[in-house]
């Protein structure tokens, strides 16, 4: 059985009023296999795991950097956000590959800084529509997983997110019969890297204009465990449906 998991990230809103968010997000009823995973801006995060301690929500980071400490003014090592309580990071998210022209190499790495300080990686993977539209997807994607999945990777320290990169916060959706292919496509390729056990245990998630009204459908696809949310996270009254299709599918 895998872990579902419905993560929101919050990406650079919020100060620390938006923790009132996570008290209305505790009171969820308890949800078998289903976890909670916020990832707020770095300066909430041992507020947010403190917050939290009790409840079913979980906390990680939106990134770190591949050293464990050193002269790298401005960023977050790996066994920092560990240090913090937080047990999640979100690595190779678009919005990092694009801004600060992250390669699949430097995701590899900070995967494997995660792992290395105990943490999960939520490891994003996308094609752009440009890549879309010449039928590139898979082609990326398994480049994607090849070049930032490390070796070892396994349910303890791995999580992958498919974003397509032109449904991020454009409310555009890729058809369901597209969600499936790019899933059960990564679900195949981690069989064959690491066997079908360890394959077969790693959750997926989709990202993307996940929310309330379309969730639940995509929540029926075999290799879909679970939704990566950004704008649709930032409220409690707008995450908690979607968690809730998660639990109930
Ligand atoms: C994201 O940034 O990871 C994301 C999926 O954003 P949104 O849900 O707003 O499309």
């Amino acid at each position: 059985m895998r872990q579902k998991i419905a993560a929101g990230n919050w990406k650079m809103n919020g100060t620390s009023a938006a923790l009132d968010e996570l008290t209305a997000l505790s009171k969820a009823p308890p949800m078998a296999e289903c976890t909670i995973v916020i990832c707020p801006p770095a300066p909430l995060l041992y507020r947010a795991v403190e917050q939290s301690s009790g409840t079913a929500i979980k906390i990680g980071a939106q990134d770190c950097h591949t050293a464990t400490s050193g002269a790298h003014t401005g960023d977050v090592s790996a066994p920092m956000v560990a240090d913090t309580g937080a047990s999640y990071v979100i690595v190779g998210h678009s919005e990092r590959r694009e801004a600060y022209e992250e390669q699949n190499s430097d995701v590899l790495s900070k995967a494997e800084a995660a792992r290395d300080a105990g943490l999960i990686a939520i490891l994003c993977l996308g094609e752009t529509l440009e890549d879309r539209e010449a039928n590139n997807t898979l082609d990326i994607i398994g480049g994607q997983l090849t070049g930032s999945v490390p070796d070892g990777a396994n349910s303890t320290n791995l999580v992958v997110a498919y974003e397509p990169i032109w449904a991020i916060g454009t409310g555009k959706v890729p058809t369901f019969a597209q969600i499936v292919e790019v899933h059960d496509f990564i679900r195949t390729e981690l069989n064959n890297r690491f066997g079908t056990d360890t394959g077969n245990s790693i959750s997926l998630l989709y990202g993307g204009s996940v929310k309330a009204n379309n969730a639940a459908e995509i929540f029926t696809a075999e290799n879909v465990d679970g939704a990566l949310v950004g704008g649709a996270s930032l409220k409690a009254a707008d995450f908690l449906p979607i968690i809730e299709a998660l639990a109930n599918s």
